[in-house]
Order: C-alpha cells, then sequence, then structure tokens
C-alpha cells in the first residue's frame, strides 16, 4: 500500500465483516483505489462477500452508487429536441435479465414512435440469461459499438438507440461485476442495485422503468428479495432525479416461444407486425406504458403502435442506422432436434433455468466473455403452460450448427415441463408487482 492512501483495504473489510457500516470516506476511498488497482481483487472479493453476507444500509448503497457513478464519465442528452424546439424527453428500460427476454427489442421503438427518446445501453449475455447485443448482431451488418456522437444523432433522427455501453461509463463497474462473477458474489442486493443504477444514473435518462424479475430463470429467486431489489433501485433512481418505477415479473416460465439470438429477434419482428406471444405483447406494451408515463406522455396508446405498423417503421430506422438489412433473411441453425410430448394432457410447467441452460449449451449463450455465439443456435417452444398438447406432438426443437452439443442440451431439459391429464393448471400472473416511490 502506498503511504498516500488514506484507509487500508484489511480494515474496510473487517468493518463488514463484523456487521459494521462503512463511512461515506470509507466507501468512496474503496471505489477509488479498486479502481486505480490498489485495493488487490482477492481485497474486494473479501469484501464483496461481507458485503453479500452481512448487507448495506441505505446511506451505504447510496454512497457507493454514487463512488461508481464519479469512477467514469457521465453522458448528457439534453441537446436532444422536439419538433417545437423543447428538451426532448428521454426514457430507458433495464430488465434484470431472464430467459426468453427480447423485450428490448419491440420496446425502444415503439416508445420512440410517441416522441420520448430511447437510450437503451444493452450488454452481451453471460451464462444461461441472452443478451440483447448478441440477438441483435444476427442482423447481417448490424453494430452494437456505436460514439457518443452517433447515439446522440440517432436518438435525434430515429428516436431509439440500441447499442453498447462505452468504456467510460462507471468504469468501477466493469472491473467490480467480472470479480463478481467469478466469486459467486453476483447475487448480493446493495451490489446489483448499485451497478445497475450507476451505469443508468451516469447514462443520463430522464426515466427510467425496471424490470425486476422473479423466479426460477433470475437472480431473484422469491418475490421477497425481488421486491427488496426493486425498492432500492427506485428508491436510488429517484434520489438522482431520474423519475423511476420497477414492476417485477415472473420468470420462472420463459418469456414467449423462443430463446436464443435469432430466433428472438424474428419473435420480436413478430410482435412488431402486431402478433406474437400474448405474454411478450403484454409486457411490451405494459414497459411502454409505464417508459410513456414517466417520462410525462399519458395519453399514448402502445398497443395501436405495435397494430398499424408505426413501431415497425422505427425498428426498420433504427436497424438501419446501425448498419443492419432489417429485411435481411436471418441465421438458420443447420441442426435440429425435437423433443415430444410423452402423453396427453395440459402443459402445467415449462421451467425458465432449464431452458436458458438448454439454449446456452446449443451455443446461443456464452461461458466466458471471450466466446463467441451462435446467431441461429437456442430453443424453441411449442407450447406453454396452459396449452393443451397430444403425445408425440413437439415441445421444444433444440437449434445449433454443432449437433455434438445436443446431448448435454437434453440432459438440462430433462424435467423442464410437466404435462398433466387434466385441468390442474393454475395461471399465475405476469407483472406481480409495481414498485415507485
Ligand atoms: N446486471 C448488472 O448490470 N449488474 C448486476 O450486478 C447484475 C445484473
Amino acid at each position: 500500500m502506498s503511504t498516500a492512501e488514506i484507509f487500508d483495504a484489511v480494515d474496510i473489510i473487517r468493518v463488514k465483516r463484523d456487521k459494521g457500516i462503512l463511512s461515506p470516506e470509507q466507501i468512496d476511498w474503496t471505489i477509488d483505489a479498486y479502481t486505480r488497482g490498489i485495493i488487490a481483487d482477492e481485497q474486494m472479493s473479501a469484501l464483496n462477500m461481507a458485503i453479500l453476507l452481512n448487507g448495506m444500509n441505505r446511506e451505504e448503497i447510496s454512497r457507493w452508487t454514487a463512488a461508481m457513478i464519479a469512477s467514469g464519465e457521465r453522458m448528457d442528452f439534453s441537446s436532444l429536441r422536439t419538433p417545437a424546439g423543447g428538451v426532448k424527453a428521454t426514457a430507458d428500460k433495464h430488465s434484470t435479465g431472464g430467459v426468453g427476454d427480447k423485450i428490448t427489442l419491440p420496446l425502444a421503438p415503439l416508445v420512440a414512435v410517441f416522441g420520448v427518446a430511447v437510450p437503451q445501453l444493452s450488454g452481451r449475455g453471460l451464462g444461461h440469461t441472452g443478451g440483447t447485443l448478441d440477438k441483435l448482431e444476427s442482423i447481417p451488418g448490424w453494430r452494437a459499438a456505436l460514439s457518443n456522437e452517433e447515439m446522440l444523432a440517432q436518438l435525434q433522427d430515429v428516436g431509439a438507440v440500441i447499442c453498447a455501453a462505452g468504456t467510460g461509463l462507471a468504469p468501477a463497474d466493469k472491473k467490480l461485476y467480472a470479480l463478481r462473477d467469478v466469486t459467486g458474489t453476483v447475487e448480493a442486493i446493495p451490489l446489483i442495485a448499485s451497478s445497475i443504477m450507476s451505469k443508468k444514473i451516469a447514462e443520463g435518462t430522464g426515466a427510467l422503468v425496471l424490470d425486476v424479475k422473479v423466479g426460477s430463470g433470475a437472480f431473484m429467486k422469491n418475490l421477497a428479495d425481488a421486491r427488496e431489489l426493486a425498492r432500492t433501485m427506485v428508491d436510488l433512481g429517484t434520489d438522482a432525479g431520474v423519475n423511476t418505477v420497477a414492476l417485477v415479473t415472473d420468470m420462472d416460465t420463459p418469456l414467449g416461444l423462443t430463446a436464443g439470438n435469432a430466433i428472438e429477434v424474428e419473435e420480436s419482428v413478430e410482435v412488431l407486425a402486431g402478433g406474437g406471444p400474448a405474454d411478450v405483447v403484454e409486457l411490451t406494451v405494459k414497459l411502454a406504458e409505464e417508459m410513456l408515463a414517466a417520462a410525462g406522455v399519458t395519453d399514448a396508446d402502445p398497443a395501436a403502435a405495435l397494430k398499424d405498423g408505426r413501431a415497425m417503421d422505427v425498428w426498420n430506422r433504427m436497424i438501419e442506422a446501425q448498419g443492419g438489412d432489417p429485411r435481411a433473411v436471418l441465421p438458420v441453425a443447420k441442426e435440429s432436434e425435437v423433443i415430444v410430448a410423452q402423453q396427453d394432457g395440459v402443459v402445467t410447467k415449462m421451467d425458465a433455468m432449464s431452458v436458458g441452460v438448454a439454449a446456452w449449451r446449443l451455443g446461443a449463450g456464452r461461458a466466458r466473455k471471450e466466446d463467441i455465439v451462435q446467431a441461429g443456435a437456442g430453443v424453441r417452444m411449442h407450447a406453454k403452460p396452459g396449452d393443451t398438447v397430444k403425445k408425440g406432438e413437439p415441445i421444444y426443437t433444440l437449434l445449433t450448427d454443432t449437433p455434438e452439443k445436443f446431448a448435454r442440451a437434453q440432459e438440462a431439459l430433462e424435467g423442464s415441463f410437466a404435462i398433466e391429464a387434466s385441468g390442474n393448471y393454475q395461471p399465475t400472473a405476469l407483472i406481480l408487482d409495481r414498485i415507485s416511490r
């Protein structure tokens, strides 16, 4: 340790290990010293684990988030103008991640239809949850990396951008998240909340809607934890002047009928064409209403804009602006295998985690950051809970370019769905709670 350092990492670890409260100065120093490489990864890992086990109070989380924001640049959308010359409102959405969660794709252009700009900074998938950028990269020519100037120009002209977050935004979080990922400390509510909100606040959006997932395919496995995460993030956003609302939504069952990359783009385009699976449409419309309301637009009808082609027009322009061809044929997996129903009945369960792991093992996701994903890989679902099926009808189609991957994907899907002879199925709500200040 340099003699100029004002704290010692070991003392800070001991405070949290012993269930103490870190002072604002200790938190500022911790984030700054870790970013500068003064605190070693093994020390930060110990501190993360102490936070996971012993928690943080409101003030600590808020300071931790502010310190992560201060580690990098802040974006500014105040130069965006409405046709009348006023400042254009901005709204963003963040999902805590799930299986088949392609909602950002139809949602960003849908909200832009109503004159609210959507600066959607997205990520790549890691593990069983897919990444928005991986999905969009299956569109020939589409480019995820935009400069801040390109992003602003597209927000002004088209109204919606989905692109990769630049390296300048909350660099402390990038380093910390990579460490948490390999040390079993992702699931700490203070760390998830500060990680997500530091990026969203630094991004400079005026309004933010959080989709906090709960269930087998989500970080949060029970409703109480999901509500606590949602409440923590809503408070952080509101305190920072971002109009923030959270929906807590089900992730026991995958969203829609596809989990993968190109196949999720295809399903999103169906929604933009006024069709698509009911759950994807319901969540897209609900999140659009929340984003528009948070941005001050209360008289919009997002469902109508999906039906009449206005959202599709913005989608086409958004994809073209980033070099993609929205009419291009999407990549198709070379090999497929079908899993069929073994009996007649009603599907009563389809486990999100199992489907996510299968899609990942088929090549749709990556195990390490440097892995390349297969555009055509994934799982198509042919029935969802509540649907009636007959023996021999398809339940899943597994898709991959590399057939040696089928066996492990099938293993992941063993026991992932249930068919019961008669009506034991109790539908569960997709949207479980709404949390605002
Ligand atoms: N997504 C993030 O950006 N950070 C987390 O900690 C978890 C999910």
